[in-house]
C-alpha cells in the first residue's frame, strides 16, 4: 500500500480532487481528504494498532501520508485521558476526565495538525510555508518546518502571548507582528502568495492538517475501548479541532470500530463571551457565521473572528446534538486556577471557558451529573506566563525564620 486515500472532496459541493497533489480551497472552502475504508478495515484492526507505538502514527492507514514516506515527528505522544475525580466532585458530577494535550510537541494539540501537515507539504515539494495565527499553530509550524529544514513565514497579532512569539523565533521562522488580528495576517498570506511564493498553511485551507487532529478523535475511542463519552466539551476557535473529532468518529463507525449504531457523543463548542461568532450563528440557527466585531479574549486560540470552515463545525455540533456555548472571559483565570489547583493538570485559558459552560450546563440541567464528560485541555498553562500576576510572599534567609508564619501567609 501506499495510502488509503481515495480522493478529495469538497465540504462544500462535493466537487473531487485527485490524491497526491497539492490542494488549498474550493470556491473559499475546505476540502475533506477521503479513504477507502474497506481496504483499511481488510489490511489492519483495532488489535494490530494496539501493538504499535503510542505515538499519532498509529493510526497510520487512516492518515494520508503515504506508507513508505518517513514523518516529520517530534514524537507526538498519545495524550493521557485523565480521570478528574476532585474537580467533577467540585462540580458535583461523577464522571469527568480530561484528556490532555498539553503534553505534546511545543505544549499544545496544534502539534497533530502540524505534524501531519508539514509531513505532507515535505513530501508533496513544498519548501516555502507561511501561516497566520493566533498563536499556537505558529509555534507548531515552526517547530515542524525547522524539523523538516523548511523556510516558515508566520503572522502573528502583536500582543500575541510571548511565548509563542519566543518559540517561532527560536526555530528560526521569520516571524512578523501585525497590528490587527488572525484574520487581517490571514489577507497579508492569502495576497502574498504570487509575490512570496509561499503555501498558504491557515487552518483548513490546506487539507491535511485535520487529518492529524483527526488523531484526537481516534485516540479518545481507542482509550474508552472503542467506546465513545457521553459528552465533549471542546474549545473552538478555527474549529479543525472539533471538526476533525467528528470527522475521526465517522470513520470508525463507518469501520466498524465502534459500535454500529452508538449514541454519538454530544459536542459541546466553547467559545469566550469576549469572541463568540460560532455561538452566535448557532442561536440564530445559521449554517454561516457572521464576523464577531471587537474580537477580545486572553484565551488566545479562541481569538478567531471569523473561520473558513464555520458551516464544518456548525454542521457537526448540530449532528451530536450538541451545542455552542460561552463561558465568561472574567472567570478564565479562576477556572485555570481551579482545575490546577484540584487535578495538577496544566490548564490553558481556552479550556477554561470550557469548564464554565459545563457548569452551565450542569446547573440548567442539559448535562447530568452521571454522564460520561470528556474536556480537551488543548495547551499547556506554561504558554501563558503574561496572564496571571503573582505577588508571592517573599522570604529574607539572611535571617532567622519565624516558621509560625508560613501557616498564614498564603
Ligand atoms: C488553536 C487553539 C484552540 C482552538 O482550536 P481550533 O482547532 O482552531 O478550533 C484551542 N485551544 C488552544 C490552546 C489552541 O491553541
Amino acid at each position: 500500500m501506499t495510502s488509503h486515500v481515495t480522493h478529495l472532496e469538497s465540504a462544500l459541493d462535493g466537487t473531487r480532487f485527485p490524491a497526491g497533489q497539492v490542494h488549498t480551497i474550493h470556491q473559499g472552502r475546505p476540502l475533506w481528504v477521503r479513504y477507502d475504508l474497506d481496504a483499511v478495515r481488510a489490511n489492519v484492526t483495532p488489535a494490530d494498532i494496539a501493538r504499535r507505538p503510542p505515538s499519532l502514527w498509529r493510526y497510520r492507514e487512516l492518515l494520508p501520508l503515504p506508507s513508505e514516506v518517513e514523518p516529520v515527528s517530534l514524537g507526538e505522544g498519545m495524550t493521557p485521558l485523565l480521570p478528574c475525580p476532585r474537580l467533577g466532585a467540585s462540580l458535583g458530577m461523577q464522571n469527568l476526565w480530561i484528556k490532555d494535550e498539553s503534553q505534546l510537541p511545543t505544549g499544545s494539540f496544534k502539534s497533530r495538525g502540524m505534524a501531519v501537515a508539514v509531513s505532507m507539504a515535505k513530501h508533496l515539494g513544498l519548501k516555502r510555508l507561511a501561516i497566520p495565527t493566533a498563536g499556537n499553530a505558529g509555534g507548531a509550524l515552526a517547530a515542524y518546518g525547522a524539523r523538516a529544514g523548511m523556510e516558515v513565514f508566520v503572522f502573528m497579532p502583536d500582543d500575541t502571548p510571548i511565548i509563542n512569539q519566543i518559540e517561532s523565533h527560536l526555530a528560526n521562522a521569520k516571524v512578523f507582528l501585525a497590528n490587527g488580528l488572525i484574520n487581517d495576517c490571514g489577507r497579508v498570506v492569502r495576497e502574498g502568495v504570487q509575490a512570496m511564493g509561499w503555501f498558504d498553511m491557515s487552518t483548513l485551507k490546506e487539507p491535511y492538517r485535520l487529518e492529524g487532529k483527526k488523531t484526537m478523535g481516534l485516540e479518545l475511542a481507542e482509550q474508552f475501548g472503542w467506546s465513545l463519552p457521553d459528552v465533549i466539551f471542546y474549545p473552538t476557535g478555527g474549529g479543525t479541532g472539533l471538526v476533525g473529532m467528528w470527522k475521526a468518529f465517522a470513520e470508525l463507525r463507518e469501520l466498524g470500530w465502534i459500535a454500529k449504531d452508538p449514541k454519538m457523543p454530544r459536542l459541546i463548542s466553547c467559545q469566550s463571551t469576549g469572541c463568540a461568532p460560532i455561538v452566535r450563528a448557532f442561536e440564530s440557527g445559521a449554517r454561516f457565521a457572521d464576523l464577531f466585531e471587537g474580537a477580545h479574549t486572553i484565551a488566545s486560540g479562541l481569538r478567531v473572528p471569523v473561520a473558513v470552515g464555520d458551516f464544518m463545525m456548525l454542521d457537526a455540533i448540530r449532528a451530536s446534538g450538541g451545542c455552542a456555548l460561552t463561558g465568561r472571559e472574567e472567570r478564565i483565570l479562576e477556572w485555570m486556577k481551579r482545575a490546577t489547583s484540584l487535578e495538577g493538570v496544566s490548564l490553558c485559558p481556552e479550556t477554561a471557558v470550557c469548564l464554565d459552560a459545563l457548569e452551565t450546563m450542569l446547573a440548567d440541567g442539559r448535562v447530568k451529573p452521571d454522564e460520561r464528560v470528556v474536556v480537551f485541555n488543548t495547551g499547556a498553562a506554561q504558554k501563558y506566563p503574561e496572564i496571571v500576576r503573582l505577588a508571592l510572599p517573599r522570604l529574607d534567609v539572611t535571617k532567622p525564620i519565624d516558621y509560625t508564619r508560613l501557616n498564614t501567609e498564603h
